[in-house]
């Protein structure tokens, strides 16, 4: 094409950020549920869904829904905003906040996605390296904080793709430091106990603390594409002003809505991924791979003495798709495994010993 129709810089890396999307039989690529939504959450929609006037535009405050997601925390809908996927719950909060001549700082390795979407709103990303074991370092992170004094902190807890979550006591620190937004991704928040939310109550630099939660994990709901942040009411403001209007489709705030109502359902599938987790480590612990700890619902894993990526080609051949990590810095021959049903962990142990014999 001609030199007119050049793409952007920050879209040229784009397919690094791509997980690959094969029709196998065990997908372990995406830490997705591997269980579906409730039966009665299914009916429920349904019926919803069969009495919407579509002739009509959304809810373009998506109150119903901002009240629902406030309730389940505590907090008011102004303090909340929606989107399709926390990923776009991102875009538009670095739209509102970042741009150019404004820097993100991010703790590598860690979720591509948050440096991908600073650098789509044009901001500058500086990447500092975590500690020995995957977690942010208090005394090097708020040193990097003060150095880069970023408009837009991004902390990953639990850190997609390690598996561990943050001490709160780290957050805390690094979330009172930061100048400008803290954003807190959440995303595997429901496999945990502790939450940043908590730091709304009143501590140093809750004002910029922005936490953002999606219901494509624990939620089941990776399909229907839907996130949200908690945040001062100013942030949730500035996004709503960068959103498209009606971004949030009639029948994704209906299955937001509703979804919600079966928290308990989530918290038992939550718990039954949760010790199908402590299985699959125990099965990697016997073979000749290193492993981390995980509080979320997947395990990195690093063969030993085998390529991981001739590794990662004959777990696919065989029917079974991990991510594969080993070509990023940091994480130099590491896969990644999402907690599957026991079946598909146990298929996924057996192959995985197999090719390592
Ligand atoms: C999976 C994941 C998300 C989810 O993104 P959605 O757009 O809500 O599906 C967000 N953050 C992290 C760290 C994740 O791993």
């Amino acid at each position: 094409m001609s030199a007119r129709v050049a793409l952007r810089d920050e879209l040229a890396s784009l397919g690094r950020y791509h997980s690959p999307q094969s029709p196998v039989e065990v997908r372990l690529n995406t830490n997705e549920s591997p269980y579906p939504p409730p039966a009665a959450w299914q009916h429920a929609f349904s019926d919803a869904v069969r009495q919407v006037g579509f002739q009509r535009y959304p809810d373009r405050e998506a109150k119903a829904l901002r009240a629902a997601v406030g309730s389940r925390h505590g907090v008011e809908p102004e303090e909340v905003f929606c989107a399709n996927g926390s990923n776009e719950v991102l875009l538009c909060l670095l739209l509102a906040f970042g741009g150019s001549g404004r820097r993100a700082l991010v703790f590598e390795p860690t979720y591509g996605l948050h440096a991908h979407v600073a650098g789509l709103a044009g901001m500058e990303v500086v990447a500092e390296p975590r500690g020995a074991d995957f977690r942010v370092d208090p005394v090097a992170g708020a040193a990097a904080i003060a150095r880069v004094e970023p408009d837009v902190l991004f902390l990953c807890s639990p850190n997609n793709p390690t598996g561990r979550a943050e001490d709160p006591r780290t957050v805390a620190a690094l979330v009172e430091g930061a100048p400008g937004l803290a954003v807190v991704d959440e995303a595997y928040g429901e496999f945990t106990s502790v939450s940043s939310l908590t730091l709304r109550d009143g501590s140093a630099g809750a004002e910029g603390l922005v936490v953002v939660r999606t219901l494509s994990k624990a939620w089941a709901m990776a399909g229907a594409r839907l996130g949200y942040l908690v945040a001062h009411r100013d942030v949730v403001a500035g996004c709503q002003a960068a959103a498209l209007p009606y971004h949030l489709s009639t029948q994704t705030q209906l299955a937001g809505v509703l979804a919600l109502r079966y928290e308990t359902e989530m918290a038992e599938r939550v718990r039954a991924v949760a010790a199908a987790r402590e299985e699959l480590a125990k099965g990697l612990a016997e073979l000749d791979v290193d492993t981390w700890p995980s509080d979320a619902n997947f395990v990195l894993f690093r063969p030993r003495g085998r390529d991981a990526s001739a590794l990662w080609a004959d777990l696919l051949a065989a029917g079974v798709l991990v991510r594969d990590f080993s070509s990023r810095p940091g994480l130099e021959g590491c896969l990644r495994v999402s907690v599957g049903t026991p079946e598909e962990n146990e298929r996924f142990l057996e192959l995985l010993a197999g090719a390592l014999r």
